[in-house]
């Protein structure tokens, strides 16, 4: 999974002997963009503290380009070596290498367990979090409990978040040393903490003592399940695709030619009156819109781009040399979303088309998402099918449909609330016993679409029935009511050529002979092999 880390840690090494060899401005300025491309990879991967460093080199040497193009004094030398350093040892922290050797793509695990700390003890007045605790670990969760902050060694291992659980009858000053030492002994891991009180000066005091993620008083266990999911999923990373339209062929170039170094992928419309169509056959994420063109200005494309509901809220960037404020002003309120002037700085240029689109995607998978569950709904989880089964080519694909068994009986016997709560229950141990890189959906009430990815038939079996396992030894636990469920699922293997349709059809197949054959088990549907 970090994989990629290393390798940007690698090049990053490579550049700054080569920028010492000869020290060069433009060989600074290979730097900076390598910090970048890192501290996007450390995001992605939600090394947030690490990528902090990052991001803080990268604030200085940005500046060191402004003054004088490249750090220039001993001292300056010094201290870039310096951060280096810290970033370097940070990163090897989390690289393969330096974790437990552990089988990450093996039947069973067919993802690494995500590991989480806890720091302090449940027993310290925190007691409502021992269920919490189980339910974590039985979705699949590695939680090692390292006691008293006081009397344990600095924890320099690859943990992605730290649950705190200091003493509740601390008072104001000891609990903020305690988390100030909580902070020292994992310094690249993200604490969260239950603020003890929503009082905004001590809320303050102690993201300043250290805290990443403050917990607010009325939240319950269910949301920190979802935090802890959250914090810890790794999201698939989609390139970034602009189209450009400039006019000037040498100015769409010039920009084009700096996407491309900066890992953005364009395509270029000179003629503004083909921009409808080229946005439907290209879909890009963003759009960087030049003003001054001839028949048709900027303003007056992104206004008709905005009469499309499909388009209503993709992001445009106006990059221009119109140097009049008020019909600057006039593009923003006529539907643009940014305005950057001419010339460009390359960096600059594409930190606001990431964070843009980046912001984007985040709203647009709001829309995607079913709330109960957290999981993709119906209409989108089709649509990411049918790109993972454009993507598959010679490697194998696998589906699952799953369906809890007995489920009316259940929501009939306990109620409603208990039934969303095997629902979300299912839901959790998918996200936290699945890859990043699978298509785990909500497809109807209580049946779920999965998509793995790489996996023959035999491996999509081996995986789904120890989730069914899993899943059957759950005790669910709803006030005083407590239950097992369990689910049926139905396994077909995707071949080239076939169509979506028949492919859910074979996996519905398989689920009903599940069904009928006694429920709590996984068929593996047998006919896809003459396809259709
Ligand atoms: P089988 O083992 O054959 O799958 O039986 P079943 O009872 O699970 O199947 P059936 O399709 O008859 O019942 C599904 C029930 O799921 C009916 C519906 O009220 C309930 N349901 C659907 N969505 C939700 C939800 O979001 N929350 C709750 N609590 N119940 C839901
Ligand atoms: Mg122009
Ligand atoms: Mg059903
Ligand atoms: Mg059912």
């Amino acid at each position: 999974m970090t994989d990629k880390m290393t390798v940007h840690m690698a090049r990053l090494d490579e550049l700054w002997q080569a920028y010492q060899a000869a020290p060069a401005a433009s060989a600074f300025a290979d730097i900076v963009l390598a910090l970048h491309g890192l501290g996007e990879e450390l995001t992605r991967l939600h090394l947030l503290r690490v990528a902090r460093i990052c991001q803080g080199i990268e604030a200085l040497a940005l500046g060191y380009m402004d003054d004088q193009q490249h750090p220039s004094t001993p001292a300056q030398m010094g201290a870039f070596v310096r951060q280096l350093d810290t970033l370097r040892a940070a990163t090897e922290l989390f690289s393969p290498r330096a974790q437990d050797q552990r089988l990450i793509s093996d039947q069973v695990n067919w993802a690494a367990p995500r590991r989480i700390i806890i720091l302090g003890s449940p027993g310290d007045g925190h007691e409502e979090f021992l269920p919490l605790l189980d339910t974590i670990r039985q979705i699949g969760f590695e939680v090692e409990e390292l006691g008293e902050v006081d009397t344990i060694a600095p924890v320099r291992r690859s943990h992605i978040a730290a649950l705190l659980l200091p003493p509740a009858a601390a008072r104001e000053e000891a609990l903020l040393g305690w988390v100030q030492k909580a902070r020292q002994l994992c310094p690249y891991t993200q604490l969260v903490l239950r603020t003890p009180s929503s009082d905004m000066e001590m809320q303050v005091a102690l993201l300043r003592a250290g805290v990443d993620v403050l917990l607010q008083q009325d939240e319950g266990s269910e949301q920190v399940v979802r935090l802890l999911l959250e914090l810890t999923e790794v999201h698939e990373t989609s390139t970034y695709r602009v189209m450009v339209v400039e006019d000037s062929k040498v100015a769409s170039t010039i920009i084009q030619r700096t996407l491309r170094e900066q890992g953005i992928e364009s395509e270029a419309v000179r003629n503004p009156a083909e921009v409808l169509d080229r946005l439907n056959s290209y879909q890009p994420d963003l759009v960087l819109m030049d003003m001054q063109m001839p028949k048709l200005d900027g303003i007056e494309a992104t206004r008709v781009i905005r009469q499309q509901r499909r388009w209503r809220s993709l992001p445009i960037v106006y990059l221009s040399g119109e140097q009049h404020i008020a019909r600057q002003i006039e593009a923003l309120r006529l539907g643009g979303d940014q305005f950057l002037g001419k010339p460009f700085h390359p960096i600059m240029l594409a930190a606001i088309i990431k964070a843009s689109i980046d912001r984007y995607r985040t709203a647009q998978r709001h829309t995607q998402i079913d709330g109960l569950s957290g999981l993709l709904m119906h209409d989108v989880a089709l649509q990411r099918l049918e790109l993972l089964m454009v993507a598959a080519g010679e490697r194998p694909l696998s589906i699952a449909m799953l369906d809890i068994d007995h489920f009316k009986a259940i929501n009939d016997s306990y109620g409603h609330p208990m039934g969303d709560r095997v629902i979300m229950a299912l839901a959790w141990l998918l996200r936290g016993k699945l890859r990043s890189s699978d298509l785990i959906a909500r497809f109807g009430g209580e049946e779920f679409l999965l998509a793995l990815p790489g996996a023959d038939a035999a491996t999509a079996e081996s995986v789904v029935d120890h989730l069914r396992e899993r899943f059957s030894a759950h005790l669910h636990s709803k006030e005083q009511s407590l239950l097992r469920a369990s689910f049926s699922a139905g396994i077909a293997v995707y071949r080239p050529g076939m169509k979506i349709e028949a492919l859910l059809e074979r996996a519905d197949a398989a689920l009903l002979q599940a069904k009928q054959q006694g429920r709590n088990q996984v068929v593996l549907d047998v006919s896809g092999d003459n396809p259709c």
